[in-house]
């Protein structure tokens, strides 16, 4: 098997603790995602997390509440306006609750996400949350995959019980995307301020070849800032893909029991939470 020498060397001496430089990343992001360079910089990013975390994990769960030809249009994503094959959908209540109701049953599931498009009614989202809050075991967070949003409205969210929010500014955001940047920031910093849980992944799914001079450094200041999970400031997890279904999924067994645990090795439970 033939691999490219340099960056052998890179990912041999990231898995022997020695973080690559931003020039290093620069290098593997060249690499095409189909090569077997850009599969073993998956594979080596897999197996450093693991190690890390000690192959323990956490059970989380979305549903998609409403879907529709979303603004963002993120060339990623399949429900992006222009591509997307999906007619608008949303779920009544009835169905929201009896998904709730088959995530929860295990008593294994750390949070459960609800997720809209990036433009969302926002009334709607906050009935939503107060009835599933009422219905879903106390211990169960609730996190929010939402568009932006501002202020008043992360200080509704938490008093209606929303523990966390899934938000991010990702690689090539404006450029893959039709969103602004500078306002997934400002959300970002609108989370943390509000005191709810603000959840990033750092998805090792996402390495591929990129037009040169555009989003490698923004990966690289990611790694760095994200890496360390603080209290009240953010959780990172850095795994594979979230688990997304829509609407009915039977939730996996955790992989080791994290029961009293956050998941996250070194990190109690109570550090994660950030409930009103
Ligand atoms: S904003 Fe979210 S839902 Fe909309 S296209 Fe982008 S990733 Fe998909």
């Amino acid at each position: 098997m033939k691999i490219d020498k340099k960056a052998a060397s890179i990912l041999d001496m990231a898995q022997a603790g020695r973080a690559p430089t931003k020039e290093e990343c620069v290098f593997l992001l060249q690499f095409p995602e189909t090569s077997l360079e850009a599969a073993l910089l998956r594979a080596v990013s897999d197996s450093i997390t693991r190690r890390r975390f000690n192959n323990e994990g956490v059970v989380l769960a979305q549903i998609g509440i409403e879907i529709a030809r979303c603004p963002g249009g993120c060339k990623f994503c399949s429900f992006g306006e222009g591509h997307t094959a999906f007619e608008p959908s949303i779920m009544n209540n009835e169905d929201i609750l009896r998904s709730a109701d088959n995530f929860t049953a295990s008593g294994d599931l750390y949070a459960l996400f609800l997720m809209t498009m990036h433009t969302f009614d926002f009334e709607r989202l906050v009935h939503i949350v107060r009835i599933v809050r009422e219905r879903i075991p106390r211990e169960t967070e609730i996190v929010v995959n939402i568009g932006d949003f501002d202020r008043a409205q992360a200080q509704d969210l938490k008093a209606t019980g929303v523990n966390g929010a899934y938000h991010v500014c990702r690689l090539r955001e404006g450029i893959d995307t039709a969103l602004d940047p500078e306002k997934r920031k400002a959300t970002m910093r609108i989370i943390k301020d509000s005191r709810i849980g603000l959840l990033l992944l750092l998805r090792t799914d996402w390495t591929g070849a990129q037009p040169a001079g555009t989003g490698r450094p923004d990966l690289h200041r990611a790694r760095i800032r994200m890496c360390p999970a603080r209290r009240n400031e953010a959780c990172v997890f850095s795994v594979g893909p979230l688990v997304t279904t829509w609407p009915n999924f039977r939730a996996p067994t955790r992989a080791s029991d994290g029961r009293g645990s956050s998941g996250i090795p070194g990190l109690p439970r109570d550090e994660m939470h950030r409930g009103p």
